[in-house]
């Protein structure tokens, strides 16, 4: 006879796995961003602030390579003046390091100073 409804055993095994899951997460977490932090402090970069400031790009950083990112476009001749501020994909968020700095999108959860550049530059309408 198949059992459509979960019995005690199944609810509490169910039940048990979920509030692990709920208990254990915070935890992997903290030792992710932690882990996260550390590298980025190893590389010389800025680590995220307590109060949640977002971390710069890492130049060196694959994707950043990739893009061909750098921190000042007047460095970039290729750039051709353009840069961060003028990207439809970027977004005015904070200072760092007493620059402008913003969201971009191709950088999740990361700061790109409004005076860098990448080859994924496009223009803000
Ligand atoms: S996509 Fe735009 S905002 Fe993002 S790094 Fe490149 S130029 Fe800057």
């Amino acid at each position: 006879m198949i059992e459509n409804k979960m019995n005690r055993r199944g609810f509490f095994s169910a039940f048990i796995k979920l509030t692990g899951v709920a208990v254990i997460a915070p935890t992997v977490l903290n030792s992710v961003f932690s882990s996260t932090a550390a590298a980025q402090k190893k590389r010389g970069g800025a680590a995220p602030a307590a109060g949640g400031g977002m971390p710069l790009v890492d130049p060196n950083d694959s994707v950043a390579k990739a893009v061909k990112y750098i921190e000042d476009y007047k460095k970039a001749p290729e750039a051709k003046g353009n840069h961060c501020a003028t990207c439809s994909f970027y977004a005015k968020k904070e200072a760092k390091n007493g620059k402008e700095a913003g969201t971009c999108t191709i950088f999740a959860g990361k700061l790109v100073y409004a005076d860098a550049w990448c080859a994924s530059w496009n223009k803000k309408a």
